[in-house]
C-alpha cells in the first residue's frame, strides 16, 4: 500500500496466473498450453509481417481477421469482437454487458479470473456450487441476476455441459447476457456459436491460446449478436483502440487458414487425454470426465499437494489448487506422448 495509490487499487485482489518457470527441460503440464506448437504457416506469416509496416498502427478493427473468423463459423464480421487474449475480451464483457448493481452468476468452482473482474468493476458475484459430480446444474441459473458466465468445458474440472442445457440457461435469462467461455471447446465439445443467431442474449468467447497453440500471441474473440458486439467495441475504444498488433493479426489469420494443423493438434490432445485417463485410473486415480486439454484427477490415498511436490522434484510441473473441494486433486495439462509417459513414470515412483 502506498500514499500514491488510488484507494481503488488498495482494494484489488489480482489474478495470479500459473507459474512460467525459467528452467529448461521441464515437463510443463501446469498452464494448459498446447504441447504441439503453432502451425509453421503461422510462424511464416509473422516473419513476413516483420517489415517497415511496423511503423504504422495496426487495423484497429482487425477487419481481415474478423472476416476470416466469421467465414469459418458462417457468420458476419459484425458478430465478431477481437481482444488481446480472451482475458481481455472477458474484462470488456464484465464492464460492458453485465448489469452493474445486480449479482453475476458463475460456478463455484470455475476460472478464477471471474471474481477478479467482479472486484475490479465492483460487481457482486454469486458463486453457484457445482453438483456432487462437479457438473453445472442449469436449474441453479434461473435466479435473478445481472448476467451469467461459465466456461464450457468448465475449468479446472474439464466437465462439459451439453448444448441443450446451455439453451436452458439462455431461455431462463432472456433479458440478461449469458456468456459461454469456450477456451477449451475444441477438444471434443460442441460450440454454442451455432446458437448465436437464435439467442440475442448469447455471447461466446473463444481463444487461440489452446487448440491453436498461440498462448504467447494473445488473441481471443467473442461471437454474438451485433448489438452485443457494439457494446464491446465501445468499451474497447474507451480503453485501447489497438488491442491486436500487426504480428498477432497476421499470425491469427494464418492459424485459421491451416485447418489440417488445427485438426491434428486437437486429435493428438484428445487421444493422449484418453490414454492418460486410463493410465491414471490404473494408478488408482479418480479422473473427472474431461472434454478439455487437461484432466482433474485425485489419488485415492495420496494427497494432491504431496504428489505435485514429488513430481516437481523430478522436473514435472502440474497444477495443485488450495481450494475447497479440489485440494486433493491435480490438474494435469495433456502433453506430448513423451511428456505424458514421463508423468506416468513420475507418478509410479511416488
Ligand atoms: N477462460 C478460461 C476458462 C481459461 O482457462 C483461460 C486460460 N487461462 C482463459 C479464458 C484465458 O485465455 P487467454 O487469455 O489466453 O485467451
Amino acid at each position: 500500500m502506498s500514499k500514491f495509490w488510488s484507494p481503488l487499487v488498495n482494494d484489488l485482489v489480482p489474478y495470479v496466473p500459473g507459474e512460467q518457470p525459467k528452467m529448461a527441460n521441464l515437463v510443463k503440464l501446469n498452464t494448459n498450453e498446447n504441447p504441439f506448437g503453432p502451425s509453421p504457416k503461422v510462424v511464416e506469416a509473422i516473419k513476413a509481417e516483420l517489415n517497415d509496416n511496423l511503423r504504422l498502427y495496426p487495423d484497429p478493427e482487425g477487419e481481415s481477421l474478423r472476416q476470416t473468423i466469421a467465414n469459418y463459423h458462417s457468420l458476419k464480421p459484425e458478430q465478431i469482437f477481437l481482444g488481446n487474449g480472451s482475458d481481455e475480451v472477458l474484462a470488456h464483457i464484465f464492464y460492458g454487458l453485465f448489469q452493474h448493481g445486480e449479482p453475476i452468476l458463475f460456478p463455484d468452482i470455475t476460472y478464477s479470473f471471474y471474481p477478479v473482474y467482479c472486484g475490479l468493476y465492483d460487481i457482486e458475484g454469486i458463486k453457484v456450487p457445482l453438483t456432487d459430480s462437479f457438473e453445472i446444474n442449469p436449474e441453479d441459473y434461473k435466479q435473478a441476476n445481472g448476467g451469467v458466465i461459465f466456461p464450457n468445458p468448465n475449468a479446472p474440472t474439464g466437465r462439459y455441459l451439453g448444448l441443450e442445457h446451455v439453451e436452458e440457461i439462455l431461455r431462463a435469462n432472456p433479458d440478461r447476457v449469458v456468456v459461454v467461455d469456450e477456451a477449451y471447446i475444441d477438444f471434443g465439445g460442441e460450440s454454442a456459436i451455432t446458437l448465436v443467431d437464435d439467442y440475442p442474449n448469447l455471447l461466446v468467447s473463444q481463444t487461440l491460446s489452446k487448440a491453436r497453440s498461440l498462448a504467447g500471441l494473445r488473441v481471443g474473440f467473442a461471437v454474438g449478436n451485433p448489438d452485443l458486439i457494439e457494446a464491446l467495441n465501445r468499451v474497447k475504444n474507451s480503453f485501447n483502440s489497438y488491442p491486436l498488433d500487426r504480428l498477432a493479426l497476421a499470425g491469427a489469420q494464418a492459424a485459421y487458414e491451416d485447418e489440417a494443423w488445427f485438426q491434428k493438434c486437437c486429435d493428438g490432445v484428445i487421444s493422449e487425454r484418453e490414454r492418460l485417463t486410463k493410465a491414471l485410473a490404473e494408478l488408482d486415480f479418480e479422473v473427472l470426465p474431461s472434454k478439455a486439454n487437461f484432466v482433474l484427477a485425485r489419488h485415492k490415498a495420496k494427497s494432491g499437494e504431496s504428489l505435485a511436490q514429488g513430481l516437481r522434484e523430478q522436473g514435472i510441473i502440474v497444477r495443485h489448487f488450495n481450494k475447497p473441494r479440489i485440494e486433493q486433486f491435480l490438474r494435469i495439462t495433456i502433453g506430448t506422448p513423451e511428456q505424458n509417459d514421463a508423468l506416468i513414470k513420475g507418478l509410479k515412483s511416488l
